[in-house]
């Protein structure tokens, strides 16, 4: 056996061990760690970073920040994909077929004032909506680990 193969075991166990150190020596990390996903999730749709709730999460309207300013968490690697609009497209809908039932039975308003104004609602809805979707989701993978590799 090469004496590489021979001290893995321990190796491992030193990885272990010092990484425990450094998380429960990092106050913010020990103090803030989010008790559950429900935690984690409702720290990403505030837009704060779902790890230590302090630091911001987007640096523009959908942008990550590289790394969080409070905890140093890389966040650009944490990717929702399609998850956010799905969430948002779903709530605008709900929202609009509701508010089409009020203009479908009032006959008195002209079909173009209508149309728009569930337009503008559905619009309006789904602008305000995202970035919280997109922490919210960008919280879920973070927490079940399926952050895309680097390189
Ligand atoms: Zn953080």
């Amino acid at each position: 056996m090469p004496p590489n193969r021979r001290r893995l075991p321990f190796d491992l166990a030193l990885l272990g061990f010092t990484s425990y150190i450094g998380f429960m020596s990092h106050p913010d990390l020990r103090e803030n760690f989010p008790n559950s996903l429900w935690a984690a999730m409702g720290r990403g749709a505030l837009l704060r970073c779902p790890r230590c709730r302090k630091g911001r999460l987007f640096q523009g309207y959908l942008k990550p920040v590289q790394n969080c300013q409070n905890c140093h968490k890389k966040w650009d690697t944490v990717r929702a994909d399609l998850a956010p609009a799905w969430a948002s497209m779903t709530l605008s809908a709900h929202v609009i077929v509701v508010v089409y039932h009020f203009f479908f039975f009032d006959t008195s308003i002209a079909n173009w004032i209508a149309t728009s104004s569930l337009i503008g609602i559905a619009a309006l809805i789904s602008l305000l909506s995202l970035p919280s979707f997109k922490g919210l989701f960008m919280a879920l993978v973070w927490w079940n680990r399926m952050e895309a590799q680097q390189g």
